[in-house]
């Protein structure tokens, strides 16, 4: 039998294990892949937050200038953040000048924190209404969120929201690289801005392209989405980095399109035949056979529907 003191000692040994992992604690690694001669991207799992995934899904992305980083949406948590950094220092010791958050949704940009912590310099940047209902507020709702769907794993984590404005056809020169902003009216969220880096062909369309993923319209419009959309796929860039799901060409954009512009002409239709949302919903799924294995198709795509019966109303 162990004695008192033998308890205490191991007892003691095991609180500080626990104390040490809860300190240093980050999301695990998910690979690092290089998009373009100078873009990088984390493409994080496909889901909603939870336990399981740590709270990450969202694809954080940086780009290695000749004077330092600039990072897109560091993720859900000071852990993800954290991660992102970790990943960055594999591949250039350069520091975190600039940081860009596509929207308000705060698994894309909860991770500031970690930048912040690493990076006291960085210029943060974002929509002005992004950076309005973040400190309206919002902020504080996703940290909770956050905490919540991942049972504490991202405890610890602050909202910190950008300050620095990002307004459409803008642009940011960091290093000799130029740094486009499209800023799409009412399409996912009225916070969204999608960037360009235009040495590299690449963009980041935030939440208003997904890939494999279908978002959550809640905050958003089918007419403005589509319109994002045809604005960025006639950029022609090489790479579009969608906010969820794997990076590629330009039928990232079509594909995520056609998704949109099919459910919402559907919808419409069956409107016009007098059909109330509920009744119209096998046709409409129908009509979207090439997304039905895609990730959250069977949660959203009744949300959708009824999201675009008010949108349809509401045009009228
Ligand atoms: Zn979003």
């Amino acid at each position: 039998m162990k004695s008192f003191a033998q308890f205490c000692f191991a007892f003691c040994l095991a609180t500080l294990a626990s104390f040490t992992v809860q300190a240093n604690e980050e999301v695990r690694d998910y690979p690092l892949t290089q998009v373009a001669p100078h873009t990088y991207v984390i493409h994080g799992p496909l889901g909603y937050p939870s336990v399981e995934n740590q709270g990450f899904m969202n694809n954080p992305g940086f780009v290695i200038t000749r004077d330092g980083v600039v990072v897109i949406d560091p993720g859900s948590s000071l852990q993800a953040g954290r991660m992102l950094l970790k990943q960055m220092r594999t591949v250039t010791k350069k520091p975190v000048t600039h940081v860009f958050n596509t929207h308000v949704h705060g698994d894309h940009w909860l991770g500031n924190h970690a930048i912040r912590e690493a990076y006291p310099k960085a210029i943060l940047m974002g929509h002005p209404d992004m950076i309005k209902q973040a400190n309206d507020g919002a902020g504080e709702q996703w940290v909770a969120l956050m905490d919540n769907s991942t049972n504490g794993f991202t405890k610890g984590t602050r909202a910190i929201p950008p300050s620095v404005a990002s307004v459409d056809s803008s642009e940011v020169k960091v290093g000799g690289m130029k740094f486009r902003i499209h800023a799409p009216e009412k399409a996912h969220s009225h916070t969204d801005i999608m960037i360009e880096v235009v040495e590299d062909s690449v963009i980041f369309t935030g939440d208003n392209v997904l890939n494999q993923t279908i978002a959550r319209m809640v905050d958003g419009t089918f007419a403005g989405s589509i319109a994002a959309c045809d604005r960025i796929a006639a950029v022609k860039a090489k790479v579009y980095v969608p906010g969820h799901g794997p990076s590629g060409d330009v039928t990232v954009v079509t594909n995520y399109r056609n998704y949109l512009a099919t459910l919402f002409s559907v919808v419409k239709q069956q409107y016009d035949l007098g059909q109330a949302d509920f009744e119209m919903k096998a046709t409409v799924v129908a009509k979207l056979t090439p997304f039905h294995g895609w990730n959250r198709f069977d949660l959203e795509v009744g949300p959708h529907i009824s999201l675009a019966v008010l949108e349809t109303e509401a045009a009228m």
